[in-house]
């Protein structure tokens, strides 16, 4: 891909991306099942079964926006997915980065990028680096006259309970007043002023996401966190201008896996399920223009309302997905969610 292939971003974008297998995966000869063969396209070998009970792989392909392979860096991934979207936020809209798939398909590799390696800037991840486009616009001659100030909220959804990653993980209410505007009640806002500042919030946010296992869980992966900058305009009011909310959706595999049978997990997945379906929902919404956008259906969808409104709303999702064979079943899932969200 080069920035010739990009194209104008229209309101709900789709992409996929594939990670490379692991040393573990390696070590254990886990197949690769999953290719990349053009822009937009992937390729899903899927095992399957004769009723002779000869295995054979059926090709299974899937169109997005873009596809990414393993060879394609945060970098150039957030080229083409949240990058383009920078903008509308400056424009007075909202914008909206979903990363969605199985827990390991590398959601958070994807949007927290990898601060603990030395290589501090290959490391960005999404949320750095949309902040550090957001700096970057904000000195801009064109934006300068708005006068605007930036401020970023961290928080994580847990059982359809929110928790302030910015705040020792303080549980909020989330209301919803007469004119349908949604508040989470209390939401730290802190004020940046640079990237490095954002990267030191992403980092303590994520600290505190993995931490403690009092109020909220101590596996982040049955969890959504979001991210989100926020424009204000420097008057009194500090008006919102616009928001990009970045999100780093919990994992999607199902309780196929009927080994537990523990009711807090039966309870979290049901949770997880309905909270994905009401997004899918809200996306079709969004891309339908409908005027009846489903968001009232779970507290992901509720917070993220302005998300779905406005005719300036801008929404990517990144679909992740694992190359290996013995995940393909969570991976076909994932790409038939993705394709159902694909603007029709
Ligand atoms: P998820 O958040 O979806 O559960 P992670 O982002 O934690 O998954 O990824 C699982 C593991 O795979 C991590 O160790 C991560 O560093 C690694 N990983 C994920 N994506 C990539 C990638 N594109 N390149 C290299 N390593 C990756
Ligand atoms: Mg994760």
């Amino acid at each position: 891909l080069s920035t010739g292939d990009l194209i104008e971003p229209h309101r709900i974008s789709v992409c996929v991306r594939k990670r490379p297998l692991n040393k573990q995966e390696v070590a254990k000869k886990e197949i690769d099942v999953v290719s990349v063969p053009g822009k937009g396209t992937l390729l899903v070998h899927e095992p399957k079964q004769k009723v002779d009970l000869t295995k054979y792989l059926e090709n299974q392909i899937f169109h997005f926006d873009y596809s990414f392979d393993e060879s394609a860096t945060n970098d150039l991934v957030y080229k083409f997915t949240a990058k383009p979207l920078v903008q509308s936020i400056f424009d007075g809209g909202m914008a909206t980065c979903f990363a969605y798939g199985q827990t390991g398909s590398g959601k958070t590799h994807t949007m927290g990028g990898n601060f603990t390696g030395k290589q501090q800037n290959s490391a960005k991840g999404v949320y750095a680096l949309a902040a550090q486009d957001v700096f970057t616009y904000l000195n801009h001659r064109r934006y300068t006259n708005l006068d605007l100030s930036v401020y970023v909220s961290f928080f994580e959804i847990y059982n359809g309970k929110v928790y302030d990653l910015l705040n020792k993980k303080a549980k909020l209410r989330v209301l919803e007043d007469d004119r349908q505007q949604v508040q989470v009640v209390g939401l730290e806002e802190v004020y940046v002023s640079s990237t490095e500042d954002v990267i030191k919030i992403i980092q303590m946010g994520s600290a505190c996401r993995t931490s403690g296992q009092t109020s909220a869980n101590a596996n982040s992966s049955r969890s959504h966190a979001i991210l989100q900058i926020v424009l204000r305009r420097n008057d009194r009011a500090t008006t919102l201008h616009g928001k990009f909310s970045l999100v780093d959706l919990a994992g999607n595999e199902r309780g196929t896996d009927v080994s537990s049978n523990d009711r807090g997990t039966l309870v979290e997945t049901a949770e997880i399920n309905r909270s994905l379906l009401a997004l899918k929902e809200c996306i079709r919404s969004l891309g339908m223009n409908s005027d009846h956008i489903p968001f009232r259906m779970s507290t992901l969808t509720k917070v993220l309302r302005d998300s779905f409104i406005g005719e300036k709303s801008r929404t990517c999702m990144i679909a992740m997905v694992s190359p290996g064979m013995t995940s393909c079943e969570y991976t076909m899932n994932t790409l038939r969610y993705a394709d159902r969200v694909k603007e029709l």
